[in-house]
């Protein structure tokens, strides 16, 4: 057999898993299910965790075309606008040796699909993958491609099939992810449709009771993107059809939203209102979740590994989520690049010892993020004088963006 690997999910996971192997020198092949990769997502934030990886990979001039470089991280107040505390960002360059970059999703989506291709990596679409199998030796995807089923062998199979990853059911069978009780609202708007106050290359957290409000620069600074993160419920029929609406383009109908978002921002300052009327065409993302991996031998079994949300979904609110997924396309093909087709089941052992515990460490820390950013009463009025007294001490996360 060949240094062959199968990839489950052409997502940000698989396209950067196929990448780095390909890289490591193994013959990488992605499965993915839509027919085609469209221009789907909203903005995603990048640590210097990140992007230091896409600088050592040689992408670092192709983040250049599609990033912006904003400054300041603002934490503010919604009630009052103040900025309670500011991290400078563009200090990650001397500080962590990476910049700090917002961007749009279907725009690293893009840069790291042709760098695997460039990289001699065979992407299919349409191409589901109904069922993985293994032996000691090799590997097997079932693959259901223009209406034929295909079988697939290979050294390795690495499932990248998101949140929802039907393997880490077949496999690890720890059910389906239940919703968080946040729900997503986003709207993209060009700079220059914004009135002059309301522009920004910065990334700004606006939080307030139960919601916060994330804006930043996208395509090179010429779209904020502008993120409703609220605690709420669901609709009926909407819980009935929590991964039909995971599209990245699910909406309701405007007037729903406007009173849903109007309910979670009610008491914002003017200059917040005054942006989030501004923007239109909002799409929703109900946010569902899953507890952490127990541990190593669920994040790889023998030739099956799992990299990015299928293995560690997590609320956006450390804005790691594609990071993380990097960082183990990143470490899977560290631990390949000297494996011989025998020792695969060690390596792939080996990467989720590197992987777990740091997934579940990001994870958690999203979750702590988000009971800081929608506190409540005294402990609202506690993080308040905390963020103006600490200022940029209680933003930086070392452990995070000084990794490796
Ligand atoms: C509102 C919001 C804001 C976010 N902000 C940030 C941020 O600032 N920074 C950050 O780093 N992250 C952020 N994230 C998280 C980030 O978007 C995700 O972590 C990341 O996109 C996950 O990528 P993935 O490839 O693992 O999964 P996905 O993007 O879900 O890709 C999985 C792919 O697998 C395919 N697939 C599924 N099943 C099969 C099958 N059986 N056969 C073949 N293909 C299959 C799917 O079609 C899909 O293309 C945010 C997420 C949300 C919702």
């Amino acid at each position: 057999m060949n240094r062959n690997m199968l990839i489950a999910g052409g997502g940000i996971a698989g396209m950067a898993a196929g990448f780095a192997a390909a890289r490591a020198g193994w013959q990488a092949t992605v499965f993915e299910r839509a027919l085609k990769f469209s221009e789907v997502g909203a903005g995603v934030q990048l640590g210097p965790n990140v992007t230091r990886i896409l600088q050592a990979w040689g992408l670092g001039d192709a983040l250049k075309q599609v990033a912006a470089f904003p400054s300041g991280l603002h934490a503010r107040s919604m009630t009052t606008g103040e900025v309670l505390a500011t991290l400078p960002v563009k200090e990650a360059i001397t500080r962590y040796g990476a910049p700090y970059v917002t961007l749009h999703r279907s725009d690293l989506h893009g840069l790291l699909l042709q760098a695997a291709v460039r990289e001699g990596v065979r992407v299919h679409g349409d191409a589901v993958v109904q069922k993985v199998s293994q032996s000691a030796d090799e590997a097997t995807f079932d693959v259901m491609q223009q209406a034929q089923l295909q079988l697939h062998t290979a050294a390795i199979a690495v499932a990248a099939d998101g949140l929802w990853s039907p393997l880490r059911q077949q496999l690890i069978g720890d059910g389906l992810p239940i919703f968080t009780g946040h729900i997503a609202y986003r709207a993209l708007v060009a700079q220059v449709d914004l009135p002059a106050h309301l522009r920004s290359q910065d990334v700004s957290v606006w939080m307030g009771s139960q919601a916060h409000v994330v804006s930043y620069p996208v395509r090179g600074g010429d779209y904020l993107n502008v993120v409703c993160l609220a605690e709420g419920r669901l609709l009926d029929d909407d819980a009935n059809s929590l991964q039909a609406m995971q599209t990245w383009n699910a909406k309701k109908s405007e007037a729903q939203t406007l009173a849903e978002l109007h309910h979670a921002l009610r008491g914002g300052c003017a200059s917040l209102t005054d942006l989030m009327a501004a923007c239109s065409d909002w799409r929703l993302w109900p946010l569902c979740g899953r507890p952490a991996m127990q541990g190593a031998h669920e994040h790889a079994q023998g030739r099956v590994a799992w990299v990015g949300d299928a293995a560690h979904p997590m609320l956006p609110y450390l804005a790691q989520g594609a990071g993380m997924a990097i960082e183990d396309a990143y470490e899977l093909a560290a631990q390949l690049l000297g494996a011989t087709l025998a020792n695969v089941p060690e390596r792939l052992q080996q990467f989720a010892h590197v992987r777990w515990q740091r997934n579940a460490r990001v994870q958690a820390r999203a979750v702590r993020n988000g009971q800081i950013f929608h506190a409540t009463g005294p402990m609202r009025a506690g993080r308040d004088i905390g963020l103006r007294l600490m200022g940029a001490r209680l933003m930086d996360v070392p452990w995070l963006y000084g990794y490796r």
